[in-house]
């Protein structure tokens, strides 16, 4: 997904690429279209306020498929430490994971302090343009009563 930073630690994504519909598979694959969306993306957004989130779905499927695996942690940061627009933070970089339970996690990587933060108010907008909790970290926003949806 590709968006901007509209406010401090708030983040609007308006864009998706995608490799694959189906959510039930286990294999993860960044094809050649979107590697080469990536790269015109970051050509053109050098220093723009790009945010790039890499997202990917578990399956039910094995022990991590309600949270990010320690193998989706290592390559965010792999990611994040090998392509320098990232690292040098020209470009943002977010990961994001659709769980078996449908939550939509989003985590950002420090790479300065070398820290995980995750985003817990994640909001998805209708077709009216309102915002509409989305549930993340097994949180249940979605299922809150009076939830003040115009809080960041
Ligand atoms: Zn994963």
């Amino acid at each position: 997904m590709y968006g901007k930073e509209t406010s401090s630690n708030q983040i609007e994504f308006n864009e998706l690429i995608t490799s694959s519909k189906d959510r039930q598979n286990t294999f993860a694959s960044f094809n050649q279209i979107m590697i080469e969306s990536l790269q015109k993306k970051i050509a053109e957004n050098i220093q723009n306020g790009l945010v790039v989130c890499h997202g990917h779905s578990h399956p039910f499927i094995g022990s991590f498929h309600q949270n990010f695996s320690l193998g989706d942690f290592t390559s965010f940061m792999e990611m994040n430490e090998e392509n320098p627009v990232f690292k040098n933070r020209e470009v943002e970089l977010v990961g994001c994971l659709v769980t078996s339970s449908q939550d939509i996690n989003f985590v950002f990587y420090d790479n300065k302090y070398q820290d995980f933060y995750r985003f817990t108010n994640v909001f998805a907008r209708d077709q009216n343009n309102n915002l509409i909790p989305v549930n993340c970290y097994g949180l249940n926003q979605s299922e809150q009563p009076n939830n003040n949806i115009t809080r960041k």
